[in-house]
């Protein structure tokens, strides 16, 4: 993988930060966008323009085609078995959302357990939280290092979990869950199997069959698509059996007067509404591009640039590392000056004087610090257009980042 190559198809590397060239290293938030994606969107609004399954003309029916096209692209890049399996949402949040309300209401009972653990972010357990004070949340105790172990899961399972809901990899410590071998045992128990594929998509590839998944979850824009579009993924039965969360606009075939709703089919009963059109049409950009470059490529680059960062930081001891030992580009650590730990904010605004984003704090998964014993932390995650030399400045940064030099930096 040629990542200078790489560069030259995302225009806003050519941009600075506080007077620097940008060193965008926060990619775990979100990504940046290459030119196919950013030209995916612009053609629709310069040359499709109409809603999708409204029109009897040219240009809705070519809408139609861009819109339901990109199911079909996302279906492959996850290896789906039907395009009906396919739901377009606002990403890897509503996904978990609507999947969390509609089994509550449709499939669960009082008492029925949802397994999950600590480390998750908000978007995976709040859902759960909220979708029904009559489910049970218990967590999966972690390993040492933060895992999630096949046989800490067999610990916490028995007949009254219902549902196994865990990211794929997760964002803060960058551990892979092992969902195959998780979901064969939900199944055999009767329980359903949920992946939060916010971490993963971009990275790794997916087989939804393979790992027999219930339900996935992801956002393009993590994925070098456009923001406020994402796929849930679900089991066609399984989805034809649902009720969806919202009901309006072209997801009925037919109501009546006295309440008497007939909906369409799957996935369009899924999705009442106005679609956010150019974002299924630009995460399909996105999902050709990502597999142009190759999945497999993707993730050895990313460990390639992590094994750097980790071969110049642990000879550091003012570097405390989180997850030395995770198969992903996320390093989490929090810098030491003389023992003393420096705010993970002031480290970050350290560093965006140097023109480098990292993101500091709980990242979202605000269980994990009493699991870590860290307030907050830095996150530097590592993406297809990072560079060794870009490492090697973040480092030198590093070296400088003392409680003087990341104090007080704005004020
Ligand atoms: N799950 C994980 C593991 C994430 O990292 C994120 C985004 N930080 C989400 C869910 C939510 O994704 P989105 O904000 O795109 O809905």
């Amino acid at each position: 993988m040629d990542s200078n190559q790489i560069r030259k198809d995302f225009p806003i590397l050519k941009r600075t930060m506080s007077d620097h060239p940008l060193i965008y290293m926060d990619n775990s938030a979100t990504t940046l966008k290459p030119r196919p994606v950013i030209d995916a969107v612009m053609n629709y609004y310069t040359y499709l323009g109409a809603n999708a399954h409204r029109g009897d003309y040219e240009m809705s029916a070519q809408v139609d085609q861009a819109f339901e096209g990109a199911r079909k692209t996302a279906q492959k890049f996850i290896n789906a078995k039907y395009t009906e399996e396919i739901v377009f949402t606002s990403g890897s949040t509503q996904g978990l959302n609507e999947v969390a309300l509609m089994l509550a209401h449709d499939k669960l009972k009082d008492g029925d357990v949802i397994l999950t653990d600590e480390a998750e972010h908000a978007s995976s357990i709040l859902p759960w939280m909220m979708a029904s004070k009559r489910l049970e949340i218990r967590y999966i105790p972690l390993d040492d290092q933060g895992k999630i172990t096949m046989e800490n899961v067999r610990k916490v399972m028995d007949e009254t979990v219902k549902v196994i809901c865990v990211a794929h990899v997760s964002n803060v410590l960058g551990f892979e869950a092992p969902v195959k071998e998780m979901a064969a045992l939900a199944h055999s128990y009767g329980a359903y199997m949920i992946v939060d594929g916010a971490q993963s998509a971009p990275h790794l590839p997916i087989d939804v069959q393979d790992m027999d998944m219930d339900f996935f979850v992801l956002s393009a824009h993590k994925m070098c698509g456009p923001t406020g579009i994402g796929i849930l993924y679900g089991k066609k039965d399984l989805l034809e059996s649902l009720n969806p969360v919202y009901y309006g606009g072209e997801s009925n075939a037919r109501f009546y007067k006295n309440g008497v709703v007939t909906l369409k089919h799957t996935p369009w009963k899924f999705e009442s509404g106005t679609q956010p059109i150019e974002g299924a049409i630009g995460m399909a950009a996105a999902m050709d591009y990502l597999t142009a470059i190759g999945k497999e490529n993707i993730h050895a680059y990313e460990w390639e640039l992590k094994q750097y960062f980790l071969s110049k930081v642990e000879k550091m001891d003012t570097i405390k590392l989180y997850n030395a030992t995770s198969q992903s580009g996320i390093c989490t650590f929090n810098v030491l000056d003389h023992g003393k730990l420096i705010p993970a904010q002031d480290v970050a605004s350290f560093l965006n004087t140097k023109g480098i984003a990292v993101r500091s704090g709980q990242h979202c998964a605000k269980l994990l610090p009493d699991v870590i014993g860290a307030f907050g932390t830095c996150r530097a995650s590592f993406y297809i257009y990072n560079t060794k030399e870009e490492i090697d400045t973040l480092v030198e940064a590093l070296q400088e980042a003392t409680l003087e030099n990341c104090v007080n930096i704005f004020f």
